[in-house]
């Protein structure tokens, strides 16, 4: 069944854009992203990823900032008014400011919360507008094994993680009468532009704690997304599924 709608935040590259490939291939006729920035245009994004696809399922793409309240109730519409409804709601926009505690600036820990986290609160209650009175809906908060674990020179980061986490599983009890389900994934070491950023002695580290031996791919963790909208995973709500090679156990 081929026929479900979604909105996916942070869409237009690395894990985002996975996500949106997966669930356009899998479950959706339609998908509509958001980012903050594009390459090019949002509509071109959105060409891009639909000759990628090349099977007929439509792309939207839609400049919003997952921090803005309002971005996020212009988004809800955009999904109405292109799409016809929203089904399933992937929040995935994130960032790191990286630092030790004390010399990380307020500045950086008030963008990391507000993309991270206040993202999750402004897509969360818009969406349910519509999940609410459709008496359906699937939400996938993307988490990190950070936000489980704490990692030094992270504080900001993991604090905005655990929050989200905290904060899936309290909307997953408001909203299971509904027939919503919020579920979140947690990412250990993926392939993005996120972990470009660190050095060869960081990776190196960071490899020793991965079983499995190998960094995660975006698709590692588009496929988990997907399984937790199909109907496969109905019975499942206010979990958090680590995709992490192992790291934590
Ligand atoms: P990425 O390659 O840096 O992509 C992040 C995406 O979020 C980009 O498309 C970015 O847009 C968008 N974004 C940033 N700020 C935004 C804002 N204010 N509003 C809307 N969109 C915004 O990162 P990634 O590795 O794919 O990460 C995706 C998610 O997975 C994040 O939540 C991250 O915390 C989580 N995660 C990643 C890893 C990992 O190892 N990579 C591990 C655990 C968890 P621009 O292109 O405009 O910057």
């Amino acid at each position: 069944m081929k026929n479900k709608k979604a909105v996916v935040t942070g869409g237009s590259r690395g894990i985002g854009k996975a996500i949106v490939k997966e669930l356009a291939l899998r479950n959706c006729s339609s998908v509509l992203l958001t980012d903050i920035s594009f390459a090019s245009t949002p509509e071109e994004c959105a060409k891009e990823i639909e000759s990628e696809l090349g099977n007929g399922t439509k792309i939207f793409a839609f400049k919003a900032d997952a921090t803005s309240f309002n971005d996020a109730q212009a988004t809800m519409q955009e999904a109405i008014d292109k799409m016809g409804g929203v089904d399933f709601l992937v929040n995935n926009a994130g960032i790191t400011k990286d630092n030790l505690l004390i010399r990380m600036t307020e500045n950086d820990f008030d963008a990391v919360i507000n993309v991270n986290l206040k993202s999750i609160f402004n897509y969360t209650k818009a969406a349910l507008k519509f999940m609410v009175s459709a008496r359906y809906g699937r939400i996938v908060n993307i988490a990190s094994v950070v936000g489980l674990m704490g990692n030094a020179g992270q504080s900001n980061y993991a604090a905005s993680k655990a929050g989200l986490i905290g904060f899936s599983k309290s909307i997953a009890r408001e909203v299971a009468s509904r027939n919503i389900t919020v579920n979140c994934v947690a990412p250990g070491f993926i392939e993005t532009d996120m972990t470009k950023k660190l050095s060869e002695i960081q990776r190196e580290a960071l490899m020793k704690n991965v079983p499995l031996g190998r960094m995660g791919s975006p698709e590692d963790i588009a496929k988990v997304v997907n399984f937790l909208c199909s109907e496969d995973a109905d019975y499942i709500t206010g979990q958090v599924i680590t995709v992490d090679g192992g790291m934590v156990m």
